[in-house]
């Protein structure tokens, strides 16, 4: 099912749903499963999985010199999607990225998310290399999110890049991610949100946020996309804040501004359990005036650790 037919057949009723990061690479994944069961009583129709890119690592190669090799530290994608969707019976949406891939290595994975059953794509840039500071494509891949939401409508098309025969379409929903607080890269507002509205007009179906502390962020990047003409659902991405350390970890991984009074009420905390507790009843707050407000769904990054989650959903559900 597509995420946007989840949203129609809600009738206005708000949906649950979470994102997972697969496990570091060697990692039991019935961990993350176990981890994530607790949730499952909130009934979220369909679950993100993250994509990571590799990365360069230094190690000693056989001849004693330090090489530069690249490393994926959490590979899995499509597999967990697969285990997924068979252990909760929900609708997986793997994320899928252009960093490190060539067009051709992308198509053959939505290939695989084709023949696995997977109705859903989020389909994102990815993140600079850490090594590199700013984002290159891989030779023969895509530099925009936008080009890969091309190469996905086409294939809803039945367009191949190399194809001599005519091929069976896929039938992907598109999401995209947009940034209430400005994408780091883009040189104003104005010109994100017109590379939003262009990833729209090129197939997107749905839009996911980043995540943000303060839902006027929320509300004011809904009606400048509606003011755009961009029609299409917006998601709100949710983090409970779990940590004093998250206050600038967040803050400068994922470029936004916490709220003063979230600042104040976790520094006040004499210890992280503390925090977490801040954390939890921040989310509820935000997360009954974002229903009152209408969203279609709460949308959750668990990152590894979901009783904060359990706990809101809990009180608001
Ligand atoms: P784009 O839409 O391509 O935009 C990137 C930047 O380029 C923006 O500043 C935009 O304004 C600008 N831009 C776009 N088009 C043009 C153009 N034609 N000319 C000039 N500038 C342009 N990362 C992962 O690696 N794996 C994940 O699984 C993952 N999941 C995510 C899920 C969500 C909900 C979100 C919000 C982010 C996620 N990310 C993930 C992070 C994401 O990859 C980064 O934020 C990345 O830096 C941008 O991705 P994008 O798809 O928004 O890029």
């Amino acid at each position: 099912t597509k995420v946007t037919e989840f949203i129609s057949q809600a009738n206005g009723k708000t949906l649950f749903s979470i994102e997972i990061i697969p496990p570091v690479k060697g990692q039991n994944i019935n961990e993350l499963f176990d981890s994530i069961e607790p949730l499952m009583e909130y009934k979220p129709p369909f679950i993100d999985v993250t994509y990571h890119r590799e990365e360069l690592i230094d190690r000693v190669g056989t001849n004693g010199l330090i090489e530069r090799i690249p490393v994926r530290k959490r590979p899995g994608t499509v597999g967990i999607c697969a285990r997924l969707m068979e252990r909760f019976h929900v609708d997986a949406v793997p994320h899928v990225i252009c960093g490190g891939f060539t067009r051709e290595e992308t198509e053959d994975v939505l290939f695989d998310l084709h023949y696995l059953g997977i109705d859903n794509v989020l389909v994102l840039r990815g993140d600079p290399e850490k090594s590199a500071g700013v984002f290159q494509a891989k030779k023969g891949g895509h530099t925009y999110a936008s080009e890969l939401v091309t190469q996905v409508h086409n294939m809803n098309n039945g367009i191949l890049l190399n194809a001599e025969t005519e091929t069976a379409p896929t039938n992907f929903c598109i999401g995209v991610a947009g940034y209430p607080e400005k994408h780091f890269d883009a040189t104003s507002f104005d010109t994100d949100y017109e590379h939003l509205r262009r990833k729209v007009e090129l197939g997107a179906n749905y839009i996911v946020t980043q995540m943000f502390f303060d839902n006027q962020k929320y509300f004011s990047f809904v009606e400048r996309c509606r003011a755009e003409g961009i029609t299409v659902p917006i998601i709100p991405g949710l983090k409970p804040l779990a940590t004093k350390k998250q206050l600038s970890v967040l803050a400068s991984i994922f470029h936004l501004e916490f709220p003063e009074d979230l600042v104040k009420a976790a520094m006040q905390c004499a210890s992280d359990k503390d925090v977490r507790q801040v954390g939890i009843e921040w989310g509820v707050q935000q997360c009954r005036e974002l229903l009152a407000y209408g969203v279609p769904v709460l949308h959750f990054y668990t990152m590894g650790k979901s009783d904060n989650v359990a706990q809101i959903a809990k009180q608001v559900f």
